[in-house]
């Protein structure tokens, strides 16, 4: 048992004063994860700061452009069953309510989400060699259980998954996180907040270690007319997605006028193709262009042995998802898309 301090904190300032204390910061909020990082000594901080008393970290509130602010601190559950999420962002709802549980969505909370990390198995073994937890004693996963593992974006140094589906949905509507630290306010485009592994893996994100995110805003656009999220998994609650595939569309005319597809579960980020969306634009949404949309998207597809399934697993659920986007009303539970 290590000993550590722990701080309550009410206000930002503290919090921020707290950080600047001591190297070994932890900071605390729904603790889903950082509790699963403790037990399996991952993680030793000498001082947590539970930053659950900022009261206004968890609202949830329209911005000036017609917009949307998720504070960092409302949980997943308030946020998927906001009034306006459920109307505005479905895709968002949707994504959310496909991750973890519902006592676990009760307790996480927006900014923990996305800072989430990996679940690879070797992560978490401290008996085993992981580049991520260990920078440079190896990736086991490349040559050994690697089904749940990436496709695209790899590195010689890691081939671990980003593990969240509300994160998917976010980058799908280009959402944008807010931070603070002691010198400032900064925003971070998603498609800009996590990162790949290249040669250091133990970095999962551009968040800087004196910073706290304060929420993250959503634009006007929530695709709420043409919008699916399909999660394929193991199994059909409480796991984590093999491939997921957030899809929000805009139609005019019958034809595609703008579209954003992200997919989970196959990269150590959300992973979008711009090139596969621009693609589409102009073009009828049919099976036949969704897929070679896919092709696109799926290029540089590359399998470890056990998760080469993914990669056809990914085209056939960016058609399906892209097909079901278009008709909503198939996102019935049970209900079957018609291609
Ligand atoms: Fe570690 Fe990444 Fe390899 Fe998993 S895939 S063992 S997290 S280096």
């Amino acid at each position: 048992m290590n000993n550590f301090s722990y701080q309550k904190v009410s206000e930002t300032a503290d919090a921020l004063d707290q950080i600047s204390k001591c190297n070994l910061t932890q900071i605390i909020a729904g603790g889903t994860n950082i509790i699963d990082l403790w037990k399996y000594n991952l993680i030793q901080p000498k001082l947590l700061i539970d930053i659950n008393g900022i009261e206004k970290f968890k609202r949830i509130q329209q911005t000036e452009d017609g917009g949307l602010f998720l504070g960092a601190l409302a949980t997943n559950s308030d946020t998927a069953y906001h009034m306006e999420v459920e109307k505005n962002y479905p895709l968002l709802s949707r994504a959310i309510l496909a991750g973890a549980s519902a006592q676990i969505r009760n307790s996480a909370t927006n900014g923990g989400n996305i800072l989430q990390r990996t679940r690879c198995y070797y992560f978490y073994d401290a008996a085993s060699p992981c580049n991520k937890r260990k920078p440079g004693s190896g990736c086991p996963a490349k040559n050994g259980l690697n089904r749940m593992h990436a496709i695209v974006g790899t590195s010689e140094d890691c081939i671990a998954v980003f593990p969240s589906d509300m994160c998917v949905a976010l980058a799908a509507l280009e959402a944008v996180v807010h931070v603070v630290s002691s010198v400032g306010k900064r925003e971070i485009k998603f498609s800009a907040f996590h990162r790949l592994p290249g040669n250091t893996p133990e970095i999962d994100n551009n968040l800087q270690p004196n910073e706290i995110i304060t929420g993250i805003s959503l634009p006007p656009e929530g695709f709420a007319e043409n919008y699916s999220y399909l999660k394929l998994r193991d199994r059909n609650s409480y796991a984590f997605a093999l491939v997921s595939v957030a899809t929000g569309m805009k139609l005019e005319n019958g034809l595609i006028q703008k579209i954003r597809i992200v997919l989970g579960g196959i990269a150590h980020k959300p992973w979008r193709v711009p090139e596969a969306e621009d693609f589409l634009i102009g073009k009828n949404p049919t099976a036949v262009n969704f897929a070679s949309a896919a092709e696109l998207i799926l290029k540089d597809a590359k399998g470890f042995g056990d998760n080469d399934f993914k990669i056809e697993l990914s085209k056939r659920a960016i058609v399906r998802n892209c097909i079901m986007a278009i008709h909503p009303e198939t996102l019935r539970p049970g209900a079957q898309p018609s291609l």
